[in-house]
């Protein structure tokens, strides 16, 4: 099992499956409350100790036990990315373990107990990240699921509150709306103080792009869809290629 790993590059650990990426983990299989206390808060310190890279590679990401604590605090679970040399970790694996009792697989622990972080100098060149060996991780909890239905296939309400901020507002909106058939006229219909529902699948970063939002004087509300209403969504949209 805890076998000896060999490094080409920086092995990624801790990207977790979606609808968009359905190869990768899901932390429900890696959950484990009875995790060594000890054990669990060295690598708690591993983890904040090594490397922040200076780019963003994967994004947003939102939270798989869809947890209070993600909603309200977006930085946990936004941008970054940490090294410790070997593996590359999204910043909100740190959530994951701290909140959720998910445990790394044991050639992850072993590694990060043997190896102090602080002892990685950062390479000139870009590192390449491979996700391989975490694809086939399946953890310990047969069966287990985090959520039951994709997050960003939904109903999302927008509503202007102050027409003061209408070119922040316009930005927000191009941005997080690119890819929605009819976008610019659905940010036209806002600006004109319209409130405007939008049934599509949207991007992963709902909550960051709610809280952004609220900062520009727009009001969104975001409800998942059921299951039955995905499938219908899906069949609609298929019937229409
Ligand atoms: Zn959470």
């Amino acid at each position: 099992m805890a076998g000896q790993l060999i490094y080409p590059a920086f092995i990624a650990i801790g990207f977790w499956w979606s609808e968009r990426e359905p190869d990768l983990p899901d932390p429900a299989w890696f959950v484990d409350p009875d995790w060594d206390p000890a054990i669990r808060r060295r690598i708690i310190w591993h983890l904040q100790d090594s490397f922040r890279m200076p780019n963003e590679w994967m994004g947003y990401s939102w939270c798989r036990f869809r947890c209070e604590t993600a909603e309200q605090d977006l930085t946990l679970l936004s941008t970054g990315e940490y090294t410790n040399g070997t593996f590359i970790w999204p910043e909100a694996l740190l959530h994951y373990i701290q909140h959720h009792h998910v445990r790394l697989p044991d050639e992850v622990i072993s590694h990060m107990l043997a190896h102090p972080p602080y002892l990685y100098r950062p390479l000139n060149q870009a590192p390449e990240y491979h996700l391989e060996w975490w694809k086939h991780q399946r953890g310990w909890q047969l069966g287990a699921e985090s959520f039951y239905s994709p997050v960003d296939i939904g109903f999302l309400t927008i509503q202007q509150t102050d027409p003061g901020q209408v070119p922040a507002q316009i930005e927000l909106l191009k941005r997080f709306l690119a890819g929605i058939r009819g976008r610019l006229h659905t940010i036209d219909r806002i600006i004109a103080g319209e409130r405007v529902t939008i049934n599509d699948h949207l991007k992963d970063y709902v909550n960051p792009f709610m809280h952004k939002a609220s900062k520009v004087g727009l009001v969104v509300s975001f409800r998942r869809m059921t299951v039955t209403e995905a499938a219908a969504w899906h069949k609609e949209r298929t019937g229409e290629t």
